[in-house]
């Protein structure tokens, strides 16, 4: 890990209280939204052009204020403020790495928290969304497995998290100033790589997702849209055909013995069943490759043996192989391979006819590389527990 400087920035703005009885308007599908306005006495006749107007307002303009949804007619836009709300999780605290990496942790209902990050590359800049307090999963490595489960979130807090790294980087377009899709854009790429299963939150996931992809508010495509899964694997072909975004499987080892220690729902659905879902992913393709994470820790998967037996397990199925030196957080039984022994099994993959990256992590410097996620709240009770522990209390 690096000594690099790090800016903080606590915002001290007071939490939003959600007020009393009224629906968020954020997170609801373009059906749900629908039935929303009717209820609350958008005449039928009008509830589809509504739902469009109201829409855009959220999602292509990210507008927070009903008064500023200058196309509804006053009356309108009070019977909105009468019944719903926008909200999305308040930004607690931001972090911003050495390298231009920053950590958001958000606060959702509930006083829970969850990390974002947003990373900027030069082609692109991908937001890693989180879609659980916590995992239920107890992959070994991973520094999120450790933190108990609090709760699944909501479609709102998934997207929200979108919207709110959109507010951070100032990308919404101005209104009147024409729809700024012009360029490159910020935040081009969103991953489900943050805390949590996604495949465990599937209905929260997929509706959060479908509202990113909606052409007339974020409209992000489906292809910048990845979905990482430890491999549940009756969720796999949900995800293809009700999502249909690109997927990512966090593999990480080539025996069963190995995956079982690395990622435990290893034991529930092996790496033979596994591999069976993901070649009947329909969306397969020579288009739409298979992500492999293989996470290299020193003396455990990364063995020459081990990049032979994954080309063979692998025979067949589209695939990337995304190597990923393993980052160290606090307390963490393993220990990363060498730059040499990452690049000599990157090396028989490529070999083999797979592009195998080597992922460069990203904002060490403030714990938001993959697998150091956890929030504040709780770094701050464990090392509590720990001063206790060694104080002998
Ligand atoms: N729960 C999902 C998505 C979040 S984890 C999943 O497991 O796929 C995102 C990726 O980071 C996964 O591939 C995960 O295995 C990997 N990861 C977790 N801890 C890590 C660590 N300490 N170092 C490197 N990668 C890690
Ligand atoms: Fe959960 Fe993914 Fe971490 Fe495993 S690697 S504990 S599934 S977040």
């Amino acid at each position: 890990m690096t000594d690099a400087p790090i800016t903080q920035d606590v915002l001290t703005l007071p939490r939003k209280l959600p007020e009393g009885g009224k629906t968020n308007l954020i997170g609801l599908t373009r059906p749900q939204m629908q039935a929303a306005l009717l209820a609350a006495g958008t005449p039928e006749k009008q509830v589809k052009m509504r739902v469009n107007q109201v829409w855009q307002w959220l999602y292509h303009w990210g507008v927070r204020d009903f008064d500023a949804m200058t196309n509804l007619a006053k009356p309108y836009r009070a019977l909105l403020a009468e019944n719903f709300v926008i909200e999305i999780p308040e930004m607690v605290s931001r972090l911003v790495s050495e390298d231009g990496t920053r950590k958001y942790l958000v606060r959702i209902a509930g006083g829970h928290e969850v990390e974002v990050v947003y990373i900027p590359e030069e082609d692109r800049g991908t937001l890693c969304v989180s879609s659980q307090v916590g995992c239920t999963l107890t992959c070994s490595f991973c520094h999120t497995g450790t933190q108990k489960l609090v709760r699944n979130l909501t479609a709102a807090e998934i997207v929200g998290q979108v919207m709110m790294a959109r507010d951070d980087l100032g990308e919404w377009p101005a209104p009147g100033t024409g729809t700024g899709e012009n360029g490159p854009r910020l935040l081009s790429n969103i991953v489900l790589m943050g805390m949590g299963e996604p495949l465990y939150n599937f209905d929260n996931v997929r509706d959060a997702m479908k509202i990113a992809m909606d052409g007339e508010g974020i409209a992000l495509s489906r292809r910048r849209i990845t979905l990482s899964t430890s491999g549940v694997v009756p969720e796999i072909a949900r995800c293809a055909e009700e999502i249909g975004c690109q997927l990512a499987i966090s593999f990480h080892a080539t025996t069963d013995e190995i995956r079982d220690k690395l990622v435990p729902i290893n034991k529930r659905w092996n790496i033979a069943t596994l591999l069976d879902a993901l070649r009947t992913y329909p969306k397969v393709s020579n288009s739409e490759r298979i992500t492999f994470e293989y996470v290299m820790l020193k003396d455990v998967n990364d063995s020459d043996e081990d990049a032979r037996r994954l080309i063979r397990l692998i025979e067949g199925i589209p695939a990337k192989i995304n190597l990923i030196p393993f980052n160290e957080w606090p307390g963490a039984p393993y220990q990363r391979s060498s730059n040499n022994r990452i690049r000599a099994f990157a090396d028989i993959i490529y070999k083999a006819g797979y592009a195998s990256p080597i992922r460069t992590p990203r904002g060490e410097d403030i714990m938001a590389a993959c697998g150091q996620l956890k929030s504040a709240t709780e770094r701050a009770r464990k090392s509590r527990a720990q001063i206790e522990a060694e104080a002998g209390l």
